[in-house]
This record gives structure tokens, C-alpha cells and sequence, in this order.
């Protein structure tokens, strides 16, 4: 494509992209490893199946039934009342992501992140014409909250991005340091402020969500890709100030998300208590993974997600290469002397600590 007339920042760049590999045991992209269960997979085809019937007309495009349910879900399991108004949601929370620097990044503007982190912020906020800034963490991947409100006094970002738990390392923040950095980012300018809460069913603590009380910038991000098992549906959402959600209707696309999309949503949010339960599994695989990994002699980042950030390796590629050639694959994120493991079914996840067991024999 270097003929096409595209955009310099887009020049020579690559497109985001975990290797897709047919390997036995696939765990480097945070996926929920238990299929939808059979009484959901039937009530997703009867929904459908009426939203079928109706597929000559567009969709709601306020998608009001499902962000009903999504504030009664937030309302249910955040411990802060959240309503329709409150609530918006889009084709996965990265659509969220980027409606939310279409209306408030953008050219002449800049974000900034807490790096290593979700990776897809500062590819977002390239896509949005949005300046991109890395700003720094402590060694044991905590946000480094004085030189974060250094960084957002001197650069005056647009949008804060905060992750909770964060992309790769499992980190959870706190609260206090959201309210620190909301502070600090007012002060500068003011901006918006998002909490990433991607993976924030995972978390030993509770959500951040109501902190959006009384702070008219700050949003939440969350999305189904992960503890509804929902990856392929393709539905994130954000809870914030009615406002927020007035100004990303300005750059959404109308009808953005689909009937068929709205339809499956729905459905899943009928089986949150069943789907919450493969939640509190899988938080028990994150741990046993956590304290096998100690054991076998890896330095372990402590996780509140759905996966865990081990090493430290000499040449942390060539520890993945190991690993694959195993029959296992996980994430190199790029995060030095480190790799990322998903937490799986029981048994992944002994076949994973089994090779890495013997790894760590190898080059002991
Ligand atoms: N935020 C974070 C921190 C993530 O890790 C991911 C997915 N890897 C997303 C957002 C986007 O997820 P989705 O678009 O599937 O909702």
C-alpha cells in the first residue's frame, strides 16, 4: 500500500494483531475459554430469530431495551445506580474507545496512557488524529501516581486513559488514584477521564464505576468480550454523565449496532448469573496459575484479570517460542523479560504450567 496516498501517520505502520495459531492450547488473547451454555446458544436463535423477521427495518438505533439491561446489570453488580441515560454501548469496547476520542480527542489533541498497557489506546488515538502520550509506571507495573499527575499538569492531555485491571500486567488500581489523577487532569484543563474496565469482573475488588458520581468526566469502559464469554458478539459499553453520552451520539454512525447484535446482547444479559459463574472459576484457575507460577520459580505479577503476566525471562520471545513449540501459546506484548498467559479450563492451564515447568528446568 506504500503507493496509496494514505495518511503519514498511518505510513508503514502495522495493523493490531495477536497471531491467530491452530495450536492444542491457545491462551494469548484474554478469551473466556467456556462456551456459551446450551440454554443461552437456544435463547440467542429465538431471539434472532424475531429480530429476523423485522431485519428490513433498521435498528433501534438508541438501543434503548439493552442499555435498560446493561444499567440493571451495572446497578446489580457495581454497587452504584446506574440508568438508561447513563449508559451507552457500541460493537465491543474499543468502538466505545474510539467514539470516545472522535468526540473528545482528535486532531490537535492529545490522550495519554500508563504504558505497558492496552495497546489499542494509542492505535485508537492514532486512528483519531489524536496526539498519543506514554506516561510512566513503577517497576512493579503500579501506576506511578506522582509522576502521573506530573505528566498531566505539564501535558495537559484530553483524555486520560486509566486501565483496571490493566492490559498486560493484571494490575487493578485504586480508587484513590483515580480520584488523584481525576483531580490532576481537571486541574489541567479540564479533561476526560477513562477507566478501561475491560476485565473488571475479574478483580479481587470492587469496580470503580461509582466513582462517575459528581465527576461529570470521568467514564467507564467495560465490555462482553470477557466475563460474558462474549467475544465474537462484539458489545461493549460505557457508564458516565448523561452528557457523555449525548456527545458520543454526535460521532456514532447511525444504526451502529445491529438487531441481530442488539438481539444476542439481550439474550446474554438474561443469563448473567450462569455466565457469572464460569467468572468465579476462572478467578480461581487466575490464582492457582498465580501461586503454581511462584513455585515453580517465575516472577509473578500480582492479577486482578483473567490472565497473568509472568518471567522474567532473558529473551522473553524466545521463552514464547518455547512455549509454542509445546503446543502452548500465549502473549509476548513486548513488555521486557515478560509474557502473558490467558487463564483456560483446568486442564489448559495444567498443560501450560506443565511446559512451563519444564522451561524453567531447561534454562535453569
Ligand atoms: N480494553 C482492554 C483493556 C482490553 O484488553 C480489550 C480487549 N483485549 C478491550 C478493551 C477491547 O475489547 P472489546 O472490543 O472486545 O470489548
Amino acid at each position: 500500500m506504500d503507493d496509496l496516498p494514505i495518511r503519514d501517520e498511518l505510513r508503514g505502520k502495522s495493523p493490531y494483531g495477536a497471531p491467530q495459531l491452530d495450536v492444542p492450547v491457545r491462551l494469548n488473547t484474554n478469551e473466556n475459554p467456556y462456551p456459551l451454555p446450551e440454554p443461552l446458544v437456544q435463547r440467542i436463535a429465538e431471539r434472532v430469530r424475531d429480530a429476523a423477521r423485522e431485519l428490513n427495518r433498521y435498528p433501534d438505533r438508541d438501543a434503548v431495551e439493552l442499555r435498560t439491561e446493561l444499567a440493571k446489570y451495572l446497578t446489580r453488580t457495581c454497587g452504584h445506580e446506574v440508568a438508561l441515560e447513563q449508559v451507552w454501548a457500541a460493537n465491543g469496547s474499543n468502538e466505545v474507545l474510539q467514539q470516545l476520542l472522535q468526540a473528545f480527542g482528535g486532531p490537535g489533541r492529545t490522550a495519554i496512557g500508563f504504558e505497558p498497557s492496552y495497546s489499542m489506546h494509542a492505535l485508537i488515538s492514532r486512528g483519531t488524529g489524536t496526539g498519543w502520550l506514554s506516561g510512566p509506571r513503577n517497576t512493579d507495573f503500579t501506576i506511578d501516581v506522582g509522576a502521573a499527575e506530573a505528566a498531566i499538569a505539564e501535558h495537559r492531555p484530553d483524555v486520560v486513559f486509566i486501565t483496571s485491571p490493566n492490559n498486560p500486567t493484571g494490575t487493578a488500581v485504586d480508587a484513590a488514584t483515580v480520584r488523584r489523577l481525576y483531580d490532576a487532569a481537571q486541574a489541567a484543563k479540564p479533561s476526560m477521564v477513562v477507566v478501561d474496565e475491560a476485565y473488571g469482573e475479574f478483580s479481587h475488588h470492587p469496580s470503580l464505576l461509582p466513582l462517575i458520581e459528581g465527576r461529570r468526566h470521568l467514564v467507564v469502559s467495560r465490555t462482553m468480550s470477557k466475563a460474558f464469554g462474549a467475544a465474537g458478539l462484539r458489545l461493549g459499553y460505557l457508564a458516565a454523565h448523561p452528557a457523555v453520552v449525548d456527545a458520543v451520539q454526535l460521532v456514532r454512525l447511525p444504526y451502529h449496532l445491529s438487531a441481530v447484535t442488539q438481539a444476542t446482547a439481550l439474550a446474554a444479559l438474561e443469563h448473567t448469573d450462569t455466565l457469572l459463574g464460569y467468572v468465579d472459576q476462572l478467578k480461581a484457575e487466575r490464582d492457582r496459575i498465580v501461586t503454581e507460577l511462584r513455585a515453580a520459580g517465575c516472577e509473578v505479577t500480582d492479577s486482578d484479570a483473567n490472565f497473568v503476566q509472568f518471567g522474567r525471562f532473558d529473551d522473553a520471545h524466545a521463552a514464547w517460542q518455547q512455549l509454542l513449540d509445546r503446543g502452548v501459546l500465549v502473549r509476548d506484548n513486548g513488555v521486557p523479560g515478560h509474557l502473558r498467559v490467558t487463564a483456560g479450563t483446568p486442564a489448559e492451564n495444567d498443560a501450560f504450567l506443565d511446559a512451563v515447568r519444564e522451561l524453567m528446568k531447561e534454562n535453569a
